[in-house]
């Protein structure tokens, strides 16, 4: 398999038995198999094709902010797009590459005085990140923005949507479940006034940093918000602050994070994870559905 990689995306873009702990925002999860970084949309077919023909599985990975990779890792194919990371502006459209930081785009669009992406400006996700969950806050989402996007579907197929085709609803698209993997996105933004824009952006900035835990690593919101409630007070309410299974503690500033305060193992954590759920469903009769993605084998 390391030769077949080799012989697509070169030997310096492979990485064999990669810890992907740095890889994800909860430093959390054992090593790769094979972790794989294309430089160009043809490498990201080809290596689709491979993992179809050699029947390896294949699972892709964005800026890790949304993912709880397990102790045990990943098996077969890891691809990482962080190298597919090009921005370009044109008149008051944005096309990015999917490996770009989605609060660059958004910082990209206030250099050039266009409006539409303040909201993204503190997610630290990747556009292709952005896009399979239709990431979204303080009353934006990427919805709202998304003109199309260029994706390589199931068989390796490279194939322009249109963003309608993409069934973006709240942290949801057809995304996953088409198994599609998003190269590019293009963005229509509208002119605006760059001082607004930008006051907008320190606004949700201070929001985020006062509010979040964000010194410590984590997945962000662990659950959606379920209908008519709010995850976080939910939690804070089953009096579950503070709660703490090894290393993972259910966050004292906000009750909807859980952080990895002191080395946590992914099985702490999603053992913390499962327990708050247990306690706000015996004592709220509500169950919490989690946003933060679980993957890859036990320890
Ligand atoms: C501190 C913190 C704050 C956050 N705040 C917000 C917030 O305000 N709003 C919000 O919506 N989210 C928020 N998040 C969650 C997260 O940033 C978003 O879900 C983001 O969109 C995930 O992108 P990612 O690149 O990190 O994806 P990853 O976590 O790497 O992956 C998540 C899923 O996306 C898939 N994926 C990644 N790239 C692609 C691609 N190119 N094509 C197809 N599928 C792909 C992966 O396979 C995986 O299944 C926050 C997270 C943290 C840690």
């Amino acid at each position: 398999m390391y030769d077949q990689l080799a012989s697509i995306v070169s030997k310096e873009n492979i990485v064999q038995n990669k810890p992907l702990k740095n890889h994800t925002y909860t430093r959390l999860g054992g090593n790769a198999d094979y972790f794989v970084t294309p430089v160009t949309y043809e490498q990201v077919q080809h290596v689709v094709k491979l993992a179809n023909q050699e029947k390896v599985p294949f699972t892709l990975l964005g800026n890790g902010s949304n993912l709880i990779i397990k102790d045990g890792g990943i098996r077969g194919i890891v691809m990482y797009l962080g190298k597919l990371a090009a921005i370009t502006v044109e008149g008051t459209k944005i096309i990015a590459g999917s490996g770009a930081l989605i609060a660059n785009v958004s910082k990209q669009a206030l250099t050039n005085h266009l409006t539409g992406l303040e909201f993204a400006c503190g997610i630290p996700g990747s556009v292709g990140g952005a896009l399979f969950m239709n990431a979204g806050a303080y009353g934006g989402e990427i919805k709202d923005v998304l003109l199309r996007a260029k994706i390589v579907d199931r068989d390796g197929e490279l194939k322009v949507m249109e963003a309608k085709d993409l069934d973006l609803s709240y942290r949801t698209s057809n995304i996953p479940t088409n198994g599609y993997i998003v190269l590019e996105a293009e963005f229509g933004l509208e002119v605006g006034d760059f001082k607004q824009i930008k006051a907008v952006m320190d606004d949700l900035t201070y929001k985020r940093e006062s509010k979040q835990p964000l010194e410590y690593p984590t997945c962000g919101s662990v659950f959606k918000r379920p209908p008519g409630y709010f995850a976080g007070k939910l939690i804070q309410d089953s009096g579950l602050q503070g709660k703490q299974i090894g290393g993972a503690q259910v966050s004292l500033k906000h009750a909807g994070f859980i952080i990895n305060k002191d080395e946590a193992s992914a099985k702490e954590y999603i053992t913390l994870i499962e327990y708050v759920q247990q306690v706000v469903k015996e004592k709220y009769g509500v169950s919490l559905e989690r946003e933060v993605r679980i993957i890859g084998e036990d320890g």
